[in-house]
């Protein structure tokens, strides 16, 4: 097996999450060196400029890695999942698709058990994480407009928002009269030129790609000049395991490369950055000789208290021309009116609502992922849902005439739902695929149901003439949350609040994985926030780290 020379710091996972660790550690004086399974994504490669785009978002560039079926991605197992986990093995990870909605979470979420009761506190809180969001939103670029009253006084972000469009307009019209909270979203999306990236011409094909750059994806904002600075990336490296020495300390991994070929990095320092799904895979996958439930889980919990953030949307088609196929693909108006817990609701916690636009004829029709299973309220059969002629007629009536309120709802955590290791499921090297154990909860289909129908009446305000639901998306797991949770107690979490191990002092995980609670939030500007303030911690406290020798 080839034994390169050590790195003081290796990186599983090139997403957002290892490229701004990777950034931080180098402009530090580390050595760092980053093992991703993908690759890089060129430019040139993505359809949004084609005449097959929304074909293409069906198949190759769909979210959903079973779908696409790319040797670079693991299978996985979700015969027992209510829900399909979405993502994209490759350098700059899931933000490559994701639809840089860049929301932070707000205070309450760190505190749910002190105000609702349920699920647990945060070992942090939002007042803690607040100058890494600032931080990481000129890192990323993000556009909005500061001073949301739901939120605490703070910096802007630092590009202006990108227009709400007539989606948008038309969405606060009836907001407002109902006296509902909405504010312009705030996206990492350039709108206007921003060091080096190109300003978003509003193409709205954000979630196969950015053709234009626009679109804040880590591969743009972090690796070239990570790269420059001397971390040395190495792609087509699918991570089997994590090295454990006869101290207990993390002291590198074993990865494949393109070729079937086995290869030891030696480590000072390990940091797994491979999501909620990943991290926990590869923890499980690790040290299966040495422990009886795979690497850092003495307290079991590796894998367990799994949250994916079950979508649900109301469609509503207008009257007149919304120009509804004009992007980005990002958020337009956000609403946190229902986001806090009203008990007589008969459910806890709640959700951000989202104006997103409705896409092109084809993701008009079948909604985003392309898979929605449309039906109105009653459960009837949606005549949008058909092909052929009546899917002519549909098109007419709808396309440019409708957008999306989408809801993301809070999933409290429930160590049934879990990440474990399928016995009969395999990558393209043969490791073990993921299978999710996963289902929703009676207070998710509660909430659901509240907010759907609170979403019907925000479209019916604004002068929808029909409305249309998804009560429950399955390609909808973009959130991959909770599987390695942080906390101050050994017995009930995997790692603190700085991602370390509790088990094995050298042991990093920067990831989703980490959360608490999952919030009602996208989750990637508190991922990258969070990572900041781990890395910023490791890096502080570098003369007293225990470290592999
Ligand atoms: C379609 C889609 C839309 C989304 N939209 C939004 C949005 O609008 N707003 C938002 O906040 N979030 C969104 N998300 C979620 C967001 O993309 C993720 O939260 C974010 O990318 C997580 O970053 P990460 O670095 O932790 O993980 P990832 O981005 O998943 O990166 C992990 C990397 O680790 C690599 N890896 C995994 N296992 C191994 C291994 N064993 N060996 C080597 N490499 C490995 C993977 O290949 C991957 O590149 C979306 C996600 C998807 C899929
Ligand atoms: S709408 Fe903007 S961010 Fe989205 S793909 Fe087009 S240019 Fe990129």
């Amino acid at each position: 097996m080839a034994q390169p020379d050590r790195v003081e710091v290796l990186i599983v996972g090139a997403g957002p999450t290892g490229a701004i660790a990777a950034s931080e550690l180098i402009a530090a004086g580390f050595s760092v060196t980053c093992l991703e399974q993908g690759d890089w994504t060129h430019r040139a490669a993505f359809k949004g400029a084609t005449k097959d785009w929304e074909l293409s978002a069906q198949r190759d560039w769909h979210p959903n890695p079973n779908v696409r079926g790319r040797a670079a991605d693991y299978p996985i197992d979700v015969t027992e999942s209510d829900v399909n986990p979405l993502m994209y093995a490759g350098v700059g990870g899931a933000t490559i698709l994701y639809g840089a909605h860049w929301v932070r979470a707000l205070p309450s979420d760190f505190r749910v058990r002190t105000l609702d009761g349920v699920a647990d506190d945060w070992p942090l809180t939002y007042e803690d994480l607040q100058p890494f969001y600032e931080d990481i939103d000129q890192q990323m670029g993000t556009a909005g407009l500061g001073d949301d009253p739901t939120y605490p006084d703070g910096e802007a972000p630092p590009l202006p928002p990108l227009p709400i469009g007539k989606i948008g307009l038309r969405a606060a019209q009836g907001m407002d009269q109902l006296g509902w909270h909405w504010w312009p979203a705030p996206n990492a999306i350039a709108s206007k030129a921003y060091r080096g990236r190109e300003a978003c011409v509003r193409r709205g094909t954000c979630q196969t790609g950015c053709p234009e750059g626009a679109k804040g994806s880590a591969d743009l904002t972090h690796w070239p000049e990570a790269i420059r600075a001397g971390v040395r990336l190495i792609t087509g490296a699918r991570v089997a395991e994590i090295t454990v020495n006869a101290q207990g300390l993390a002291d590198g991994a074993v990865y494949i490369d393109r070729d079937g070929v086995r290869h030891h990095v030696a480590a000072s320092t390990v940091i797994v950055a491979a999501n909620g799904v990943g991290t926990p895979r590869l923890l499980l996958m690790s040290g299966r000789d040495s422990f009886d439930h795979g690497l850092a889980n003495s307290s079991g919990l590796v894998g367990r208290r799994l949250m994916m953030h079950p979508y649900a949307a109301v469609n509503g088609v207008y009257e007149e021309d919304l120009e509804s196929w004009l992007g980005p693909a990002g958020q337009s108006i956000v609403s946190h009116e229902f986001y806090e817990t009203d008990l007589s609701r008969g459910f806890v916690r709640g959700a951000k609502w989202q104006v997103m636009p409705a896409g092109g004829p084809l993701g008009n029709r079948s909604g985003y992922g392309g898979h929605a299973e449309h039906g109105d309220a009653d459960g009837e059969p949606d005549p949008l849902a058909a092909w052929g002629p009546s899917f002519h007629e549909a098109a007419r009536r709808t396309f440019g005439r409708s957008f999306e309120w989408g809801i993301i709802a809070e999933d409290l955590p429930d160590e049934a739902n879990r990440v474990v290791l399928s016995d009969s499921l395999v990558d393209s090297d043969g490791l073990p695929a993921p299978k999710i154990i996963y289902k929703t909860s009676e207070n998710t289909r509660r909430l659901l149901d509240f907010h759907l129908a609170r979403a019907r009446e925000a479209h019916l305000a604004a002068g929808a003439i029909e409305t249309y639901d998804t009560p429950l998306m399955r390609d909808c797991g973009w959130h991959l949350l909770g599987t390695t949770r942080m906390g101050d107690d050994p017995e009930t979490s995997v790692v603190d609040q700085y991602g370390r191990s509790h088990d094995i002092a050298n042991l990093y995980i920067y990831d989703g994985s980490t959360f608490v609670t999952s919030t009602g939030q996208n989750p990637t500007a508190t991922i990258a926030a969070l990572t900041l303030r781990a890395v910023r911690h490791l890096i502080a406290g570098r003369r007293d780290q225990e470290v592999a020798s």
